[in-house]
Order: structure tokens, then C-alpha cells, then sequence
């Protein structure tokens, strides 16, 4: 078969690294790809957002599958683009995909089908959001509707912080995505990445995780996109797994599909363990960046006839099989992320981490200059292992992240620690 990845990130070498040991797989391209994704498959410089380039490009040759790797492709709709021109493809149509563009939008199913998650009420001006949040009190979220990239999320401690919140949103703060807004309830608890794939109407579980969205050790600082992760989830027992299963993701499937908008591709559930059960914090439509590096490092099954079988509507018939070992992954990020910080600095030895026995360094941001890797964003390696337990997967990662030689890059050392602290 001859598939086609979009994308660019950590998460994508991910999928290209597990994708390339399949033995069905004849050709594998990327776009745009990165220097790490380019070892496994051939980069074409194809812009993502330019659907009627993609589709071009798939005709011409002849893509059996293409995987959409990042949120905001499913959100603009190019797979209804390539479903239009029956090019088969991994990832939800954008109608399907409002689970993680708009925030109303999944606040309203769960209320329809009750499903479980924090109260809400929905905004689109400022003055009833206000009254709302003096009349709830603090603790209390604001939320703005669309994709904010991480940032449009705001947990206030206090009704004034909650209040600038809402005049940061439809001031314009975040663009269009804060054009709407969502206010709810403070939920509180540990909170656990679940993931789900979903061919329209049938469920497959395919594991859990946690990160560590904090850029410091001890969940310090400013949130970023996440600086590392482990899979499975110690917390996540077999019973609150069911009990999310049943009561949440399987009830969400059935409502997209009664609602004429099927879900096909992973559905990735972020849920607080609150004292009442698990309940649902948002829905994201693809993998998580780090979370799918874990996954990727611990599925033993061929990732190709899954995503097929996704597609197909045909998941009944393959299974995942997983590892036994857990995973980790360290995020290397540049000097001052999330903050500002400076491209191009030269990364050496990574080749001497990734030789280790059980470790894969993924590529996140990064360029080639020659024979030389540069840094080219924020968060730019993942250095990812296994291990039989926890503990060894986390010593061998941090072995790989000191063996790489970059001056300017940084890592939180304390990846692991809430499984690790029971
Ligand atoms: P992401 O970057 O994970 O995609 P997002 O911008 O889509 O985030 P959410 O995941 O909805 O936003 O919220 C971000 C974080 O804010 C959550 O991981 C959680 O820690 C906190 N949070 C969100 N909703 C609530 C809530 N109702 N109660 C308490 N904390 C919450």
C-alpha cells in the first residue's frame, strides 16, 4: 500500500516509525514531514492546508491511505475533500471533528446524551457570561470555543480572574475561537488521556496516558503542549476504564453516528477521575503530541491494518496487542519555551541515544543544515523508552537525553513522578 502522512511533529515520527515496520507497506510519504520522519519516509513539500495540493498529489501517486496526524487539517475538512475524491483516509470528517473544534459543540452532545462532564453554560457576549460567573463563584473555567493552540483554556481561582478572562476572549484575544465562550464548573481529581479508535460505529480501546503539561519539574510554570508522558496509566484501573468506556466514549460514538456525523479515527478523551467517576474534559480527534510516542513504542500490532480497518468499518475483525513493558517519553525543547526562544542551534549525538537498547529519539522540531540537525521550535526531541517497569523506562530515557549534546535545549527531569510517587 502506498500512504500518505501529514504532519510534521513528534507525533508523526511516531506514526512513520511504527507505519514503516509494516509489511504491507509499499511506499511512505509525508507532509510536510520533518528530518526524523525522512528516515522512513520520502518529505514532500506540500502544505497541509492546501487541500486541492494534497488531493492532486494523492491521485498522482496513486495513495491508498492517507493519515491525518494534526487537529487543525480534520477541522478545516480535508478529509471530506479526499473522501470526495474517494481517496480513502484515517481521521474524522470536519462535521465529526467539532468534538475538538468547538467546545459548545461537545458541552451540548453530552448534555443531550448525559454524558458525564462538568456543568456548563454557553456565551456569546460578555455581559450574561459575567453574571453567570458572579452567580456561580470561584473556583471556575472559561473556555474559549475554537482551536486556541493549548491557550484558550482559563482555570480562575477567583470571579475578577474570571472575569478578565472573559474580557481577554471577546476583546479579541484569541481570534475567532474566543468569539464564543464556555463556563464550567471546577472539577477536581487526577486527570488521565484516553484514547479510542472508531470506525463510525465500533470501539476499539487503544491505551492510556498521562503528561505533564507544565514546563518545570513539580508541574511549575506556564502550560505548554506537554514536555513528556507514560503509557499506560497506573491510575487508570480496568474498572474506571469500563466505566469510561461504557458511560462515555461508546455513548459519544452512538450520538455522532444518530446525529449523522459517523466518527471515524481516534478519539482521544481527556477525563478527571473525580470522586464521582471519570468524567469528561474534553475530546481531542487525533493522537496526543507526546502521548502518541508512548503508544506507538508499546503497540506490538501492525498500525497499517488498523488504520485500515478504521476506514473500512471493519475493526471488529483486528485487535491491538500491546507491550507489557510501559513506556516513556522526555520532551528536549529549546531554551525559553514556552516563552520566546531562538531557532537553529545545532543538536549533536543524538544518534549515540537513539543506539541505546529500548530507546527511540523522535523528531519534533527540527531542520537539516547539511549533515547537521538543527533546532527548528519549541519542543523538539522526545526521547522515548521502555522498560519491564516505570522506573527503568524512566532511567533509560533520561540515559538517551544525556548522551545528546545540545547546550541550548532543556527537559523537565521529574517525567514519571505520579506513577512513580505510589
Ligand atoms: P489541550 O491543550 O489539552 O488541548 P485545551 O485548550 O483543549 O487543552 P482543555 O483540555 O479543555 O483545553 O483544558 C486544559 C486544562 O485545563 C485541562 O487539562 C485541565 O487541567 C484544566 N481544566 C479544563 N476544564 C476543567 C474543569 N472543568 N475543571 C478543572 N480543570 C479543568
Amino acid at each position: 500500500m502506498n500512504l500518505l502522512l501529514i504532519g510534521s511533529g513528534g507525533r508523526e515520527h511516531a506514526l512513520a516509525w511504527k507505519l514503516s515496520q509494516s509489511p504491507r507497506l509499499s511506499k511512505l510519504y509525508a507532509a510536510p514531514g520533518n528530518p526524523g520522519i525522512g528516515r522512513h519516509a520520502e518529505l514532500v513539500a506540500i502544505d497541509p492546508a492546501d487541500h486541492e495540493a494534497v488531493v492532486r498529489f494523492c491521485l498522482e501517486k496513486t495513495i491508498d491511505l492517507v493519515v491525518v496526524g494534526p487537529e487543525v487539517p480534520l477541522v478545516a475538512g480535508l478529509v471530506d475533500e479526499l473522501d470526495a475524491a474517494r481517496i480513502p483516509a484515517f481521521g474524522p470528517s470536519k462535521a465529526a471533528a467539532q468534538l475538538e473544534g468547538s467546545k459548545a459543540y461537545t458541552k451540548e452532545l453530552c448534555a443531550t446524551y448525559d454524558i458525564p462532564t462538568a456543568r456548563h453554560r454557553s456565551f456569546v457576549e460578555p455581559a450574561g457570561a459575567k453574571a453567570y460567573i458572579r452567580q456561580q463563584g470561584a473556583p471556575i473555567v472559561v473556555k474559549a470555543d475554537g482551536l486556541a493552540a493549548g491557550k484558550g483554556v482559563v482555570v480562575a481561582m477567583s470571579v475578577e480572574e474570571a472575569e478578565a478572562a472573559i474580557d481577554m476572549m471577546f476583546d479579541g484575544g484569541l481570534g475567532s475561537a474566543g468569539e464564543s465562550v464556555v463556563i464550567e464548573e471546577f472539577m477536581t481529581g487526577e486527570e488521565v488521556s484516553y484514547f479510542c479508535l472508531v470506525d463510525g460505529e465500533k470501539v476499539l480501546p487503544f491505551g492510556s496516558a498521562q503528561d505533564h503539561k507544565r514546563v518545570f519539574d513539580g508541574d511549575e510554570g506556564p502550560n505548554t503542549g506537554g514536555m513528556g508522558a507514560y503509557s499506560p496509566a497506573p491510575v487508570f484501573t480496568p474498572e474506571l476504564e469500563k466505566r469510561a468506556l461504557e458511560e462515555i466514549v461508546k455513548p459519544t460514538a452512538r450520538a455522532m453516528k444518530s446525529l449523522g456525523n459517523p466518527f471515524r479515527g481516534v478519539l482521544y478523551a481527556g477525563f478527571m477521575l473525580t470522586s464521582e467517576g471519570p468524567k469528561l474534559v474534553e475530546y481531542n480527534v487525533r493522537f496526543g503530541d507526546p502521548e502518541c510516542q508512548v503508544l506507538m513504542r508499546r503497540l506490538k500490532s501492525d498500525l497499517l491494518d488498523i488504520f485500515e480497518a478504521v476506514v473500512k468499518g471493519t475493526l471488529d475483525k483486528v485487535k491491538a496487542e500491546w507491550s507489557d513493558d510501559p513506556a516513556i517519553t522526555v520532551v528536549l525543547a529549546t531554551e525559553g519555551y514556552p516563552g520566546d526562544f531562538l531557532k537553529g542551534s545545532v543538536i549533536e549525538n543524538i544518534e549515540a541515544a537513539d543506539a541505546l537498547p529500548n530507546v527511540t529519539v523522535f523528531h519534533a522540531g527540527t531542520r537539516t543544515d547539511g549533515e547537521k540537525i538543527l533546532s527548528w521550535g519549541g519542543r523538539v526531541l522526545n526521547v522515548t523508552a521502555t522498560g519491564k517497569t516505570l522506573k527503568d523506562a524512566q532511567a533509560q530515557a533520561y540515559k538517551g537525553v544525556d548522551l545528546i549534546d545540545w547546550p541550548e535545549g532543556f527537559c523537565r527531569r521529574d517525567i514519571g513522578w505520579r506513577a512513580l510517587k505510589s
